[in-house]
């Protein structure tokens, strides 16, 4: 039992540690080849949507990862990772796997510049810590998607059938909580 986790760019070393620290074997997507190996769930981590973007497509992992995504792979996608989720990004025609039934806003929310730190409440977990850099929020979310948490009234967590975004940095903080959330969804973990 394994997760990927996009390795190509941003903050993809602290998803491996807090896999690890649940005793959760993961391995690192950074070539096409590297897909040959079977995984129970991804993690597409934050850092700069833009540049994840345009790697995927020149290393020729935006297709099959696609192709994963909509077959039902579990997918945990944090801050640009939610970006790369999207179905619609406000302002903008880019999308990128558009498997995620949301519209999201880059770079629009902060109380400091842009990044700050709160707890807030997470459905299904309760009070989470939560860091958010230049972090997007999600300005409409579709009908069947869940919300998870709200924090200054904007939608910062969702949940739509196999994926989970988020628009804040759990691996950034020593809380567990929301990895251990989406280790149950890949079925890997049966309490939480
Ligand atoms: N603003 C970044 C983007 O648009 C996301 C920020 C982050 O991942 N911390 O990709």
């Amino acid at each position: 039992m394994t997760i990927g986790v996009l390795a190509l760019q941003g903050a993809f070393i602290e998803h491996e540690n807090a896999l690890s620290r649940l005793e959760t074997e993961s391995f690192e997507i950074r070539k096409k080849s590297d897909l040959n190996r079977p995984m129970d769930g991804l993690i597409l981590p934050g850092g700069e949507s833009t540049v994840m973007g345009k790697l995927l497509k020149d290393l020729k992992l935006f297709d099959p990862l696609k192709e994963m995504l909509e077959g039902g792979l579990p997918v945990l996608g944090t801050c640009a990772g939610l970006i790369l989720l999207a179905s619609h990004l406000a302002d903008s025609d880019t999308v990128h796997f558009g498997t995620l039934p949301v519209t999201v806003r880059r770079n629009a929310y902060g109380r400091q510049l842009g990044s700050f730190y709160t707890e807030n409440y997470f459905e299904g977990i309760g009070m989470v810590p939560m860091k958010f850099i230049r972090a997007p929020y999600i300005e409409a979310a579709g009908s069947s998607t869940q919300i998870l948490a709200v924090v200054d009234n904007r939608i910062t967590a969702v949940r739509y059938k196999n994926q989970l975004g988020i628009s804040f940095h759990p691996e950034l903080t020593d809380n567990l909580m929301i990895h251990r959330y989406f280790l149950n969804m890949t079925g890997l973990l049966n309490n939480m």
